[in-house]
Parts: structure tokens; sequence; C-alpha cells
């Protein structure tokens, strides 16, 4: 794929840019072991002001970015400022905490090993490679960023060939906030060369945040070179509704969970698994609200859903949702790409999906939300763990017993009752199954690429 900016709302190319050398990408990964040099001995306090450095640079360009992340990608415009400051607050929070997560852990009695002291010390690693997405473009990076560059790690990304103005934004992000020049920059490569890096034997750990193919030979390639990696893959994520649950309350936070993003987030709802006393009832509101949506520009500040980011994005969708159709699946919303220029596609509702159908089992990356019919609440957890991913699940019901009970039994990485699923600092992110290994975020994310050193004193 060519590094460009295409906007997806006119499909106009807005800027070309030529990839990084293999000098320059030499360069770049000598100047992050450099600046791992430096950071690591420097101390907590100094790398949080860095890094609240770096919080309020991203509040003062809040437009600038936000413009960007909206030309890139077409998120609408108010959801794009949104990420400019949950960034913010990502990093600030690591700032915050960092030192409190990475503490010490001496042992409370070093007599029963022998010791007069011993325990385990966080300490960082060393480069690690970031490979990501182009669905948020700038907290997708920095959550991995935060936490990375506070534990005394350096950081190198290789972002997504269709959001490069991002990708240069953050380039330089950490440079002005003080960091060691070096401590996290962009290599502008296409995909075909991160292998190349993430052999580099200075690069010591990895992470991709995409697709499951893209994650597969990401981490055979660092399982050859014997390098821990993190996986932030795709997810097919359950929304099940019980008879108790409001149902008002639940279509409408349906209607924001499946389309949000443009639909393009991997932490969506994305299968609606509903008991079939209220299913009729849910699916009349849910396609209501669907259809109601405003579907637009996304600089306009009223657009709810805008473009799909890539035409290859939009096109796959519309051949899964006219597969699903031509084997008898029912549209109760939209159900085609409408007219226009741009890479739109109508938010869409089905029913009636078999397992012959594609959207049986893959994830659909865009505003199209299938509908199931579960006959009792073993049926629900049957269909919602009837996947390959593991991401994250959403439970709708007023009955405690039953929350726990599905607390209990998804097979996610995430729960969330009453409510959509959503990322938050405070809490570990990540998947089961094929959706991912490992975490981001909170006290897990920032100990993921960290050396727990073992300490022993006689
Ligand atoms: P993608 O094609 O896998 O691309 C993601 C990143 O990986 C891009 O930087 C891409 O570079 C690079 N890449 C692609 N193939 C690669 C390979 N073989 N080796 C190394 N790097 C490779 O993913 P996408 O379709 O753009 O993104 C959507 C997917 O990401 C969805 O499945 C979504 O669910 C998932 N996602 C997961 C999370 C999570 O936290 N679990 C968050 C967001 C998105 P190029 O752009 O140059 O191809």
């Amino acid at each position: 794929m060519a590094i460009a900016t295409i906007n997806p709302y006119t499909g106009k190319t807005e800027q070309t840019f030529e990839a990084h050398s293999e000098e320059e990408v030499e360069r770049r990964i000598t100047q992050a072991q450099n600046a791992y040099e430096s950071l690591r001995s420097t101390r907590f306090a100094q790398r949080a002001e860095w890094m609240r450095a770096a919080a309020d640079l991203l509040e003062r360009d809040v437009e600038e970015l936000a413009r960007l992340i909206t030309l890139e990608m077409g998120r609408p415009i108010a959801g794009s400022r949104a990420e400019v400051f949950k960034s913010a607050k990502g990093l600030r929070f690591y700032a915050d905490h960092a030192a409190e997560f990475l503490a010490p852990e001496p042992l409370a009695d070093p007599a029963t090993v022998g010791a007069s002291a011993a325990g385990t010390r966080y300490a960082p690693i060393g480069i690690v490679l970031a490979v990501m997405p182009w669905n948020y473009p700038l907290w997708q990076v920095l959550r991995f960023a935060g936490p990375a560059l506070m534990a005394g790690n350096t950081g190198l990304l290789k972002h997504a060939s269709n959001v490069p103005q991002s990708a240069l934004y953050l380039d330089t992000l950490f440079d002005r906030a003080g960091f060691p020049i070096g401590s996290f920059h962009t290599l502008l490569i296409p995909a075909a060369r991160v292998e190349g890096v993430l052999r580099d034997p200075r690069v010591k750990a990895a992470t991709l945040t995409g697709s499951e193919p893209a994650g597969r030979s990401f981490a055979s390639i660092a399982g050859s070179e014997v390098k821990h990696v993190v996986l932030e893959l795709g997810g097919s994520d359950p929304f099940v509704v019980l008879p108790s649950a409001d149902l008002d309350r639940a279509t409408t936070v349906a209607v924001t969970a499946r389309n949000q993003n443009n639909g393009q987030s991997c932490i969506a709802a994305k299968r609606f698994i509903v008991h079939t006393d209220i299913y009729d009832e849910f699916t009349r509101l849910f396609a209501a609200k669907v259809a109601a949506l405003q579907v637009g520009d996304p600089f306009d500040e009223t657009t709810d859903v805008g473009p799909i980011a890539t035409k290859s994005g939009r096109d796959e969708l519309a051949e899964q949702v006219a597969d699903a159709v031509e084997k008898g699946a029912e549209v109760l919303a939209g159900g085609s790409a409408p007219d226009r220029d741009g890479w739109f596609y109508t938010p869409t509702v089905l029913a009636g999906v078999t397992p012959e159908m594609r959207l049986y089992l893959e994830e659909a990356f865009g505003p199209v939300a299938t509908v199931y019919r579960a006959e009792s609440r073993e049926d629900a957890l049957r269909l919602a763990n009837g996947t390959t991913f593991g991401l994250s699940s959403s439970v709708w019901t007023a009955d405690a017993d039953e929350e726990e009970w599905f607390v209990d039994h998804l097979d996610a990485g995430a729960v969330f009752v009453n409510g959509m699923t959503a990322s938050h600092p405070e809490l570990p992110f990540g998947g089961v199954k094929d959706s991912g290994v490992g975490r981001e975020l909170a006290a897990a994310g920032i100990r993921e690429f960290c050396n727990l050193k073992t300490v022993w004193k006689a």
C-alpha cells in the first residue's frame, strides 16, 4: 500500500510520502538505542515531567490533530477531538502511576530463600517496535508509547500506511516534550519492511495492533527471534440482551457500540444476541435507531457516521453483506453502499445470519450489525462464545445472578455489564483466543515490556 493520505470522504489523494531509506531506518534505530542508554537511567519524576509536557502538547494541538484524524481516516470530527483528549489523559495516567506500578516488590520473609533480602524489580528492556493500525491513529499509538517510555524503554513506530501525517506528528511529539532525542520515532516503511526491523538485535520486543493475519505473521517472526510480543487483533464482540434489560437504553447504546468511529473499532459490538422473549421489540427499536443515523461529511459536527477509511475496507464490507443476503439473511436496515462519492456504507442491520455466511465468523469492520435470536441464556452464551475471537463482550440484564453467570462464562478479555465496551487507561485491555495475547493499559500494560528481575542478596 502506498504511504499516502487519501481522504475517504472524497477518495482524493491529498499527499503522498516517500518511504524512509534503509540508511534512514538504520539511523533511527541507532538513535533509539542511544536514547535508551540515556532514558533508562533517568528517574520516574523526570520522565513524568516530560510525559506531562507531551500531554500538554496534544491538548494545545487538538484542532490540528483532530483535523488530521478526520482527514486521514474519516472519523467524525467530535470523536477525533475526543481521541486527542483521551490520549492526553492516558499519558498523564502513566506519568502519575508508573512509579507505583513498577515499584520493587520485596519478599516479606527473605529467610525462606536463604537471603537477607530478596524480591523483584521491573527493569526496562530497550527498543520496542510498535506496528499500529489507522482506526484510532493517535490513541492506539499513545496507549503503547506512554507506558513504554515511562518504563524507560524507547519505541519505534510503524504506523498504518494511510495515516502518514498522524505518524509524522507522533514522530516529533516526545522529542518536543523533552525526552532524549530518539526515544520515540516513526519509521515510514511499508509492511513488507517490518520483518527487517523486527529481526534487528537492538529491537528487544514488539507489539502489533491490527488484523489477525498480520498478527500471526508478525508473531511467528518474533517467535523465531525469541522476542516477546503483545498482539491486539480483531474482534467480533457479542452484545447479549436478556429479558430484564432496559430495552430503550440497550438499543441506544447498541447503536453507538456498533457505529461509533464509523463501525471501525476492534471492540465494537458486532453480534447482537437477543433473548427470544424480547427479540422482536429489540430488533424493531434497534433497526429504527440505526436507520436514523446521520451519514455524511465527517467534518460536519452533526454527522454520526462518516466514510469507511479505505476503499478496500468498504468493498470488503459490501461483499460480506452481499454474501449474507444472497444466502438468505434479512435486511432490517441499510444493506448497501449509497450512490455518492467517498467510501460510504449505509449503517446496516441483518437478521437470520447462518454459519454458511461469511459474516457468521468474520469480523465486520464497518457499520454492519448482525442480530441473532437466542432461546435461553445458555443458547445466548453458546452463540456469544461461538467465535474464534475473544476480545470483549457486553451483557444486558437486571438480574444479579445472570450478570455473574455471564461474567464467569463469557470467553473474552473483558465483560461489560449494562454498558458498552470502552478502553480506559485504568483497566487492562486485551483479548483471548484469536483476538491476541498480552495486555495493554493499567499496571499490566506497563509491565508487559519490562524485565521482571529477581534480586537475591546473601
Ligand atoms: P492490518 O492490515 O493488520 O494493519 C495494521 C498494521 O499492521 C498496519 O501498520 C499495517 O501496515 C501493518 N501490517 C499489515 N500486514 C503486516 C504484516 N504482514 N507484517 C507486519 N505488519 C503488517 O489491520 P487493519 O485492517 O488496517 O486494521 C483493522 C484491524 O485491526 C481489525 O481487525 C481490528 O479489529 C484490529 N484492531 C485491533 C485492536 C485491538 O486493540 N485489539 C485495535 C484496533 C484495531 P500497512 O498499513 O502498511 O499495511
